[in-house]
């Protein structure tokens, strides 16, 4: 556990946070528990990440796989989330691990985790932000998508994840969750209700708000609650 004064700054930090995610719904018109934080500790030291949960953030999130699994083990009573890539070698350890894969970038790998015959849930990565050294799928892979969605047997998609480009302006990422979510209804008019795209998780520290107004479901938010804490 960290010490007393960390302790309070993180607090303290979680309190501004949580604010700023109720002033976003009040604007938004949407009800507070209509977006869940997942705290993102991959900065940070396990401490950190077992101080968060004590303070009640239940959902934490890290971008590599083998850091989850450690964490995972170490923290079981968190619920954990991936949101960094995830290569198809590390999918069997990964999915015991995890509540929601939100990092599903490509057809093999959504294929993978389908053939490890387990239930699980996962998000469709797609690259908003229109820059090519990022991963996710595209608007034309859509139409396929649906069919893909069709055959699945164990794995639930539950929505789409992506990111905005470095800005900033908070503002300048509004186009991007916008499109984001205009993808995922796009999606949802192929498919029918057992398997609705309930989730869009987008927005990060710089501009988690901007996404709660756009309609995120989950926020990922890492810096602004952990910089500088070890
Ligand atoms: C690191 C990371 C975050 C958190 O970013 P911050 O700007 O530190 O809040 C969110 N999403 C993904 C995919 C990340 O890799």
């Amino acid at each position: 556990m960290l010490g007393a004064t960390e302790r309070s700054v993180l607090a303290d930090r979680l309190a501004v946070v949580e604010a700023r995610i109720a002033a976003a719904c009040v604007r938004a018109g949407r009800p507070r528990d209509s977006v869940t934080l997942v705290a993102v500790t991959k900065y940070t030291s396990l401490d950190v990440a077992a101080t968060l949960l004590d303070l009640g953030v239940l959902d934490l999130g890290e971008s590599r796989p083998q850091a989850l699994w450690e964490r995972a083990v170490a923290l079981p009573a968190a619920r954990w989330h991936l949101i960094g890539h995830l290569q198809r070698n590390k999918v069997e350890r990964t999915l015991p691990l995890t509540q929601l894969i939100h990092s599903v970038d490509s057809r093999r790998l959504l294929d993978a985790i389908e053939a490890e015959g387990r239930p699980c849930s996962v998000l469709l990565e797609f690259n908003i932000s229109g820059e090519a050294q990022k991963h996710g799928f595209v608007s034309d892979d859509v139409p396929a998508l649906v069919g893909a969605i069709h055959e699945l047997k164990n794995v639930r998609v539950r929505g789409l994840m992506g990111m905005a480009a470095i800005a900033e302006d908070p503002e300048a990422s509004r186009p991007a969750f916008a499109a984001l979510r205009h993808l995922r209804d796009r999606l949802h008019t192929g498919l029918d209700d057992a398997q609705s795209l309930v989730h869009l998780s987008m927005g990060m520290s710089q501009d988690f708000e901007v996404a709660i107004e756009e309609g995120a479901t989950l926020v990922r938010v890492g810096s602004t609650l952990v910089e500088g804490l070890v």
